[in-house]
């Protein structure tokens, strides 16, 4: 949900009114009755947009959802500006101004906008619970009457915001955790969750907003040869290795998995950019040669009600920046509101729709 029952009592307190689908939080743990309650409107998908003067959702709008939104209308989502070519020149064409949570800027005043780093903040937490759920082994050592249990050997691949929330849950579960990323400024971050640091010899370079550039074919070759030989030695691995904009960096070849031991499992959280994995099937779970893949493009919404409590409080502030007290004011000269608008950015303040974006 792009807005929780908590978030819309600060909304509607701050000025902003609210009108909720009916029944769309149900599943995420906010039913309608809660909404009422903190002071929203519930109404039915056919009416919701009468009148809107914002809409905010979760993921793009469908073509025909986007024909029934009027020219002038703010949109917040996730809207893929860097893959989804096609969506954002529709949005542009129908006149609405969009704002894509991927195209916040990752400074410091909009932070607590950053629905990137929150929702790969549950992703790498749920994709640790969804290897120990698989692996037939238990995480930490234990000294049982029984004999001792050695610990489970944990692999993280990029230690960016899901990453590093991997190892800590994997750590947290008792794991023997390693990780590494090409931005060699990650080393000390993962050192302090009590991981140790797989140096492959691969140093990539950092882009100004700290992304990791796209690794030269020279490199890519020398880090794929490194991790043929060193993924075996882990029970599960945790791919989370992503470009913005590119295919998601290609790290674990097949032949890699075939000499993983079988019970071995590759949670692959960039399987909607193509995956890290060669075998990784996007959406689904397959298992291949005793090993498990799990490819599962959307972890955030198995974990749908902190999920939207994190996310609501992003949009939440986004809103409030974009109409402060509810009255939408759009300052295309702040940083924040510039960088963020995908479409119907105006050439000229106050005509949106009419400039590219
Ligand atoms: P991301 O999701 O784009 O990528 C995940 C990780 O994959 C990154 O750490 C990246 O370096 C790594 N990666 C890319 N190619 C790789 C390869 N071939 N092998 C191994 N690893 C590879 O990144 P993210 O998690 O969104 O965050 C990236 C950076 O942004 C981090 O430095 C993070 O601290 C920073 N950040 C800053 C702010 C802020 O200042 N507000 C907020 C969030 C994140």
């Amino acid at each position: 949900m792009a807005l929780v029952p908590e978030t819309v009592a600060k909304l509607a307190a701050a000025g902003f009114e609210i009108t909720v689908e009916r029944g769309a939080g149900a599943v995420a743990g906010f039913p309608d009755e809660d909404y009422t309650d903190a002071g929203a409107t519930v109404a039915e998908s056919g009416a919701l947009l009468d009148g809107a003067e914002m809409i905010v959702r979760v993921a793009r709008p469908s073509a025909d959802e986007v024909a029934a939104i009027a020219p002038g209308t703010v949109l917040i989502g996730f809207l893929a500006p860097l893959t989804d070519t096609e969506g954002i020149e529709r949005l542009q064409r129908q006149g609405v101004v969009a704002f894509a949570m991927e195209s916040v800027p990752r400074i410091t005043r909009a932070q607590s906008m950053d629905a990137l780093s929150s929702q790969a903040t549950v992703a790498g937490y749920k994709a640790v619970l969804i290897a120990a759920d698989r692996v037939p082994k238990l995480f930490p050592m234990l000294m049982t009457a029984a004999g001792t249990i050695a610990p489970a050997r944990v692999l993280v691949m990029g230690a960016g915001v899901a990453g590093l929330q991997a190892i800590a849950t994997a750590r947290r579960l008792g794991a023997v955790v390693s990780a590494f990323d090409v931005r060699p400024a990650v080393k000390e971050q993962v050192e302090s969750l009590g991981a140790r640091f797989l140096d492959l010899g691969v140093h990539g370079e950092e882009t100004e907003g700290g992304y990791a550039k796209e690794l030269t074919p020279e490199q890519q070759a020398a880090q794929l040869a490194a991790l043929e030989e060193r993924v075996p030695d882990f029970d599960v691995v945790i791919t989370t290795a992503l470009v913005p904009g590119r295919p998601a960096p290609r790290l674990i070849p097949a032949s890699a998995v075939s000499h993983m031991r079988p019970g071995s499992c590759i949670v692959d959280l960039a399987a909607e950019a193509g995956g890290n994995c060669e075998l990784t099937q996007p959406g689904n779970e397959i298992v291949r040669e005793g090993v498990t893949i799990v490819g599962f493009t959307n972890l955030p919404s198995q974990m749908a009600f902190h999920a939207s409590q994190l996310y609501s409080r992003n949009v939440a502030t986004l809103l409030q920046h974009l109409a402060p007290g509810g009255e939408l004011a759009l300052d295309f000269d702040d940083e924040i509101t510039a960088g963020a608008c995908v479409a119907g950015k105006p050439d000229v303040a106050g005509r949106p729709g009419e400039a590219s974006a």
